[in-house]
């Protein structure tokens, strides 16, 4: 656990799309803000469940992937210089004397400022791992939960384990680039949409991927890098099979984690809020996106969009009652507009 202290204006909870959208409404009012995510990088659903697949109701784009929408959010919030604690649970929240909020992270991070911000969408994301001999050996280096860039598994060989949406999906996806696919499932029937499934299974007829019904009893390989995956089927043949990566999809487990206990008002694991400024009943901690409930919630990106701005505005005003708060438009406001550094005001 370390020592020293950040401080900064706005910890936010969650660097899914609502949560990067809150630094761009901050940033906008001169604030700083430091981001917590348990994921290993910024995007939360948008990049966790469906980086590839197209979004079709962000106002004024008529089709974005999620993966091409969090860059572009990433690149609207780079101006701001937001700091990025990934890979680690925002876990402790403590009221200090000042009045000011302390997150701590399971890293040991220790975070302060007036105005906290959860945007913690449904929760953590935790796959859920297979009890795999050695997995913990090989998991850095060779095993994928999810998959970030398809570019990456362009001839290799590949095991994937799982029989539901995901593990087919990502049979199918990957089945045109992979050197070879060899599919493992624990029984013959499969969880997956019935299409996924003929298409998986007509793969398979056409020699394009291997089946295997059966475990996965032994993972072989040094230094942390596989290279062969052995597997048991149902019949008990014993299955030594190539593998650069394995890739577990048995499903995400998402649970609100620790923030259940930092004593908000929930309703069914949503935290409730005033729908005119985003707050909580906890004067300085804000919820928005996803997590956050009220009267005609919408869960959709934009909302969240929406929501960041009213939020970011009322935050300021409540942290710094004393400081004047830039309005106006983007358009036309020179302060905003030397905040984004675009402009030439000097
Ligand atoms: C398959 C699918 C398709 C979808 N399609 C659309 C669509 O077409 N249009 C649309 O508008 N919406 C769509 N959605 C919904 C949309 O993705 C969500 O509304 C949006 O992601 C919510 O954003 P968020 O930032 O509130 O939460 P999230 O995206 O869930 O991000 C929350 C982040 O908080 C992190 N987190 C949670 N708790 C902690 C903690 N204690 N410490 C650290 N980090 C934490 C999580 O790891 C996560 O990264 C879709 C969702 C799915 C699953």
């Amino acid at each position: 656990m370390q020592d020293e202290v950040i401080t900064t204006d706005m910890i936010i909870v969650g660097a899914g799309p609502v949560g990067l959208f809150s630094v761009f409404e901050a940033g906008l009012l001169g604030l700083k803000c430091h981001l917590i995510d348990n994921l290993d990088r910024a995007g939360g659903q948008c990049i966790e469940l469906y980086p590839e697949k197209p979004i079709y109701d962000i106002p004024s784009r008529a089709q974005v992937t999620g993966k091409e929408l969090i860059n572009d959010l990433m690149k609207q919030v780079s101006p701001f210089e937001p700091d990025f604690h990934f890979s680690q649970q925002a876990e402790i929240l403590e009221k200090q004397k000042n009045g000011h909020w302390r997150v701590t992270t399971t890293r040991g991070i220790m975070l302060e400022a007036p105005i906290v911000v959860v945007a913690a969408g449904a929760g953590s994301f935790i796959p859920k791992k297979p009890p795999f001999n050695k997995l913990g050996e090989f998991e850095e280096k060779s095993v994928n939960y999810a998959v970030y860039r398809m570019e990456k598994y362009r001839d290799k060989n590949l095991v994937i384990v799982g029989g539901g949406d995901s593990a087919l999906d990502w049979v199918i996806n990957l089945a045109p680039i992979a050197q070879k696919i060899t599919l493992v499932h624990r029984r013959e029937e499969f969880r997956g949409a019935y299409d996924s499934t003929q298409r998986v299974l007509k793969l398979a007829e056409e020699g394009k991927i291997d089946v295997q019904y059966g475990n996965v009893i032994d993972l072989v390989g040094a230094d942390g890098v596989l290279s062969a995956v052995e597997i048991e089927t149902l019949k008990g043949d014993k299955v030594t099979v190539e593998c650069d990566y394995l890739m577990p999809f048995l499903g995400l487990k998402v649970t609100l984690g620790p923030i259940a206990n930092w004593g908000l008002n929930l309703d069914k694991k949503h935290v409730q809020v005033c729908h005119e400024t985003f707050a909580t009943d906890t004067a300085g901690i804000y919820a928005i996106g996803d997590v956050c409930t009220y009267p005609g919630k919408l869960k959709l990106i934009l909302t969240g969009f929406y929501e960041a701005a009213v939020m970011a505005k009322a935050a300021f005003a409540y942290a710094y009652p004393d400081r004047k708060m830039v309005g106006g438009y983007t358009t036309t406001n020179s302060v905003i507009q030397d905040r984004l550094g675009v402009g030439d005001h000097s």
